[in-house]
């Protein structure tokens, strides 16, 4: 760990009163969720596509079992808990330093640490709707299917198929989430980026939003954006975050 740039950090922290946090998979991770795009993901050949074309819309509607089955098991992870970087990003919040989480990732974690305004980008795992009569089902429900076996969760009123409310491959993002992220990072003063590279759409594209007087990123490996970033720590978010003061 590089004490003189958590110093750094901790002095821009102090100076700022409207953080805007953009986070990625590498939050999670640190939580024990698998990152499903990662190289180890790839080349376990236990499926026959590649994550990317299971989790598309496409295929969802071609085969849903086979949709369920990879979901089940990289995405729907249970007993995960928020880390030290979700705890961390709550506690700023509540002491009106932070304005808004906005993450890639669907898991529900910071909302669970206590996060109040978190702009899911890409959806939730933990909500969940049945396509025939739009019955809304929460994650325990899903688990509950998950454990019982059932290939494709069904809708307890009326048989119908649930899909969850995530943003797959060909769908589009929602559009009111987008905005509010625009509004949140062109109002920010200070930006942290975790856990991500950059290179997944929309974060290359948004981030030019944010107009503020502090970029920090936090990731594990270089990303895209290093240069133009105020300051850059090659290390674990959970680790750093969890040694600044608020
Ligand atoms: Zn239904």
């Amino acid at each position: 760990m590089d004490l003189e740039k958590i110093k750094k950090l901790q002095e821009m922290v102090n100076d700022s009163n409207r953080i805007v946090f953009f986070g990625g998979a590498g939050v999670s991770t640190e939580s024990g969720i698998p990152d499903f795009r990662s190289v180890d993901g790839l080349y376990n050949q236990k499926y026959d596509y590649p994550p990317e074309t299971i989790l598309s819309h496409t295929f969802y509607m071609r085969n849903k079992p086979e949709f369920y089955r990879f979901y089940n098991e990289k995405i729907m992870i249970d007993g995960i808990e928020p880390n030290a970087a979700h705890k961390k990003l709550a506690e700023m919040e509540a002491k009106g330093k932070l304005s808004a989480v906005i993450t890639q990732n669907i898991d529900g974690l910071h909302q669970k640490a206590g996060s109040k305004k978190v702009l899911e980008l890409h959806g939730s795992t933990l909500r969940n709707y049945c396509v025939e009569c739009g019955k809304f089902f929460d994650g325990a429900y899903m688990f509950e299917q998950k454990a019982a076996g059932v290939t494709v969760p069904k809708c307890d009123a009326c048989g119908g198929d649930i899909k969850p409310d995530v943003v797959l491959y060909e769908e589009g993002l929602d559009q009111n989430i987008l905005q509010e992220s625009v509004y949140e990072l062109s109002h920010a003063d200070m930006l942290i980026i975790g856990g991500t590279s950059l290179v997944v759409y929309p974060a290359a594209g948004l981030i030019d939003y944010f107009r503020g007087k502090y970029l920090v990123l936090i990731n594990k490996s270089a990303t895209a954006r290093d240069t133009r970033a105020d300051l850059v720590i090659t290390d674990s978010i959970g680790e750093v975050l969890s040694q600044i003061e608020v």
